[in-house]
């Protein structure tokens, strides 16, 4: 039941010339889909949950700019609050009353939250919000976790190295290693590494950093126990604990995951969602703690483009709509519905995969496990079924995230409609990955 390739002879075109512009023809690496079959799909444009491409093919859209887009393509609301910011001007580098609307819809609807800076992408609000901790300890050590991802700066591009507890090793070339040295990384569920983390280096860690729920690399989910035994070995050291919410941040809720584990974290991060499709991050704490940035304290972080008014506008409409009530419960509802039929297939074809959920993401899993908590877990073998699905899916008009590492998310633009066709497809497209 292999279907039929779809044409790619314009994309195929538009990728050969951004080659000679770009390294590797993109812009951002995984765009390139070398984890997968062919040549990336060029996109034209997008309406609610749908994308069209360079050569017509039109898609049903699960990767959503990456999260970003929990209302859909070209959501109304936020478009004409684009459209009416535009004929105002594009950026002053000055205060607007914008910025201030912003935060006021973040903060008076997310408890976890006193104060907020805003940036422009998740990674300038993660290295901004691992400076503070530094900081604000007066200490230089991080500690993260293998399989979370935290964006691009220096600190973080760093991986596990061999042992139980190791400095990290670099895991981009242009990573001084003495960087990567004041960054320790260790797995995710395990206690005893981050006790010994503790013991090893006492009275260095300023921070432990965490998604708030694991979802670059697989979904991994997390026992609420765990994210406790975090919150309480980093309060009983004198070491701040930060959540980065950039996917789960107005994804899971309005306060994120801080909200779905009842834990205070003392810094949080937010991108993606929180711009509307306009590029905004953010980080904040408690007002004591945000005291530390600048001009208030002696941690800089600046912006020519921070809050910028189009981005701000777009962040605005795009969050009134989240703060309605019911919004979460029904995405979740929608997401879980979807997801229990394909298992339901599954199961009656006895087929060796697991859908992993929470909110409305959802992960494809070719495991045998019940379980995934910690990218050890992950067998990179069982990649090769989802390049096979991946390709299935773009024939019969899906688009997943072009990685088998990457979740898929459902927004409230998508139809009962589109997830049924998106079902009947996804169905017959793991027929063929098991064939
Ligand atoms: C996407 C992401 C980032 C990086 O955000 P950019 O806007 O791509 O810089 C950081 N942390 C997490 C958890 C993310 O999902």
């Amino acid at each position: 039941m292999k279907a039929q390739d779809i044409s790619r002879e314009k994309s195929a075109e538009l990728f050969e010339k951004a080659k000679k512009y770009f390294p590797g023809g993109v812009n951002s690496p995984v765009r390139a889909f070398k984890s997968v079959y062919g040549t990336p799909l060029f996109i034209e444009r997008g309406d609610k949950a749908h994308l069209w491409d360079a050569d017509g093919n039109e898609f049903i859209d699960f990767c959503c700019s990456w999260g970003p887009l929990i209302l859909g393509h070209n959501n109304p609301e936020i478009r004409e609050a684009v459209q009416a910011q535009l004929s105002k001007g594009l950026s002053f580098g000055a205060p607007t009353a914008l910025e201030n609307e912003l935060a006021e819809l973040i903060i008076s609807n997310n408890k976890y939250v006193e104060k907020i800076r805003f940036v422009s992408s998740g990674t300038e609000a993660v290295m901004s919000a691992i400076r503070l901790a530094r900081g604000y300890t007066k200490r230089d050590k991080i500690v993260k976790f293998e399989g979370c991802y935290h964006g691009h700066s220096d600190s973080l591009l760093v991986k596990a190295g061999s042992g139980l507890v190791t400095f990290g090793e670099t895991s981009s070339a242009g990573v001084p290693k003495a960087f990567a040295d004041e960054t320790i990384v260790i797995g995710l569920n395990d206690k005893a590494a981050l006790e010994q983390v503790f013991v090893d280096f006492k009275d260095q860690i300023a921070a432990v950093i965490i998604e708030g729920v694991p979802a670059n690399n697989g979904l991994l989910i997390q026992d609420k126990e765990y994210i406790q035994f975090l919150r309480d070995i980093t309060t009983a050291n004198g070491s701040l604990l930060i959540f980065d919410e950039v996917i789960t941040g107005f994804r899971l809720g309005f306060e994120g995951a801080a909200k779905y584990y009842d834990i205070q974290p003392d810094i949080l991060t937010y991108g993606k969602i929180i711009g509307g499709g306009m590029p905004v991050g953010a980080y904040g704490a408690s007002s004591e703690i945000m005291g530390h940035i600048s001009p208030d304290g002696g941690v800089y972080q600046a912006g020519t483009l921070s809050g910028n008014p189009v981005a701000m506008a777009a962040g605005i409409a795009a969050l009134s709509i989240l703060a309605q009530p019911g919004f979460y419960e029904k995405q979740e509802q929608t997401t879980l519905a979807f997801v229990e039929e394909i298992r339901a297939f599954i199961t009656e074809k006895n087929l060796e995969v697991k859908i992993f959920t929470i909110g409305s993401i959802f992960w494809f899993a070719f495991t045998s496990l019940e379980k995934i908590q910690s990218a050890d877990q992950i067998d990179p073998a069982s990649m090769e079924k989802y390049k096979i699905m991946h390709r299935e899916l773009l024939n019969r008009g899906i688009y997943f995230g072009p990685s088998g590492y990457e979740v898929g998310f459902i927004s409230s633009a998508h139809t009962a409609e589109d997830l049924q066709t998106a079902i009947a497809a996804i169905k017959e497209a793991l027929l063929v990955a098991f064939s």
